[in-house]
């Protein structure tokens, strides 16, 4: 565990010096090469509290994410299997000890028709998501899943990624995972501070920090390229676990040459008989919120950042302008619950915990847009292995625009053709003509010829 060294993380959060808007000022000037910042002076930026440096930070990382990602946004659903679980985390409704959750396991006939209806939204990126069960979440039972979410095809529309949250596997575990096709493999340490993380994890398997914490390490050994990280805002102070996320990132990026593909935000919301999470220990207000993905993405320019529907949609459009690269949207925390979308908000008895943006996927769409946003449904990049390395150096050398833009405008150009409103349409075909007109000429001779297929009704066309 020597990689979150605590002490060296508690000297920086309590060094005065670290406090002074000259040196914040001076930082900011440097994150601006889109080059990365060291932990220290993540340190520093984590103090801003002026106004003005307010204003620089979130200037910087708006534009260190459109350097390096551009506009886009790419779109994702989560997708439950159960809701079983054998572990005791205290801010979580799927906990062994809470009695009250009405216990959901989907059927594989189930998974095939909540993967209709996501697909029938439009979406073609998933995350499986499921409780740590050896029975109920058996890694056989993911396998099955994901091919039952792969085999659905309505007219060549389809899920093209499914990437992964699912508890810490053994490497061998992990090289079997890999062979079902996966994207992404997600692992949030919930949080970093061992004392803390003890007493969030009163039983069961998860209540293993270091196990938790190498996972990461495992999934690359096991040849999984691209694996996600996250911490769960709310359990500790947001400083400790903003600086203790940068360090496992670059424990990874040293390591292994390949950072993080994504880093994740979740913050604590209202869960069934979850004490943490009704009152956090540590709750982050709205700003420090901003602040801290603002940093993260000064930080570690080349990493995807993942904002959640956990988040209010009116929090989310300002949170989008300060580093975030994918989304999800129309989600439900429930098993077997986007049969019943439109109906509520939710299923109260059996989902993880509340969301704060119900909108469809189509309204997101269409806000995102409304607001200079490129949604993109691409999945091309671990389908034409750029995966790991190869996607870290086009990322890091800013050149994974070049890639992404065409593709982007295909698969959007697609999905309206396919799905979208009235209201979509008109601004989002505004958009991509838009984007086509300011791109240079061989490019939109390219994305034109990409288009015209599309238009001529193929499908998952990229490059
Ligand atoms: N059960 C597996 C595990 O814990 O690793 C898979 C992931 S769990 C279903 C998905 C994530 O939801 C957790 O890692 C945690 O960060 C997040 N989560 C749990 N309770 C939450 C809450 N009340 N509010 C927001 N996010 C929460
Ligand atoms: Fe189970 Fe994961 Fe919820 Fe913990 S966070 S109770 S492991 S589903």
């Amino acid at each position: 565990m020597e990689f979150i060294n605590e002490r060296l993380i508690n000297s920086l959060i309590g060094d005065s010096a670290l406090h002074s808007p000259a040196l914040q000022s001076e930082i900011l000037d440097k994150a601006k090469d889109a080059k990365g910042i060291t932990l220290r002076e993540a340190a520093a930026l984590l103090n801003i509290n002026s106004p003005e440096l307010y204003d620089r930070l979130f200037t910087e990382a708006k534009e260190v994410k459109e350097r390096i990602y551009g506009n886009r946004l790419v779109m994702f659903a989560p997708l439950y299997l159960t809701n079983a679980c054998v572990n005791n985390c205290l801010y979580c409704a799927f906990r062994t000890g809470n009695k009250d959750l009405v216990r959901r396991s989907l059927s594989l006939e189930e998974i095939r028709n909540e993967t209709e209806i996501l697909v029938a939204q439009g979406h073609k990126r998933l995350l499986l998501v499921c409780g740590e069960h050896p029975k109920l979440a058996s890694l056989d039972f993911v396998g099955k899943a994901i091919e039952q979410v792969y085999a659905v095809d309505q007219n060549g529309n389809n899920i093209r990624r499914v990437n992964i949250n699912i508890a810490p596997l053994s490497t061998e575990e992990f090289r079997i995972l890999k062979s079902f096709g996966i994207g992404t493999y997600q692992i949030f340490q919930e949080t970093y501070h061992f004392d803390t993380y003890m007493k969030m994890h009163l039983s069961g398997p998860k209540r293993d920090f270091a196990w938790r914490l190498y996972a990461p390490d495992r999934a690359i050994m096991a040849g999984i390229d691209d694996v996600g990280i996250g911490a769960l805002f709310g359990l500790t102070d947001f400083r400790f676990e903003t600086l203790s996320l940068l360090s496992h990132a670059f424990e990874l990026d040293t390591k292994y040459g390949i950072g993080p593909h994504t880093i994740s935000i979740p913050r604590l919301e209202p869960a069934l008989n979850a004490p943490a999470a009704l009152q956090p220990p540590h709750a982050v207000d709205d700003l420090s919120f901003k602040k801290l993905i603002a940093v993260i993405r000064l930080a570690v320019p080349y990493t995807g950042m993942i904002l959640s529907t956990r988040e209010r949609a009116e929090l989310r459009r300002d949170l989008f302008s300060v580093g975030i690269s994918q989304i999800s949207a129309g989600s439900r925390t429930s098993p077997g619950s986007y049969k019943d979308s439109g109906e509520s908000e939710g299923d109260v008895d059996s989902e993880q915990f509340q969301l704060g943006d119900h909108r469809s996927l189509d309204e997101v769409v269409a806000d995102i847009c409304s607001l200079g946003y490129m949604p993109s449904f691409c999945t091309a990049c671990y389908r034409s292995e750029r995966t790991g390395d190869r996607f870290m150096e086009l990322a890091k050398s800013g050149n994974i625009g070049k890639i992404c833009v065409p593709n982007a405008l295909a698969t959007f150009k697609e999905y309206l053709n396919e799905y979208g409103t009235d209201e979509s349409c008109e601004i989002g075909l505004k958009m991509i003509e838009e984007t086509i007109e300011k791109s240079s000429k061989p490019l939109q001779n390219k994305v034109r010829r990409m288009i015209e297929r599309v238009d001529a009704g193929e499908k998952d066309v990229f490059f």
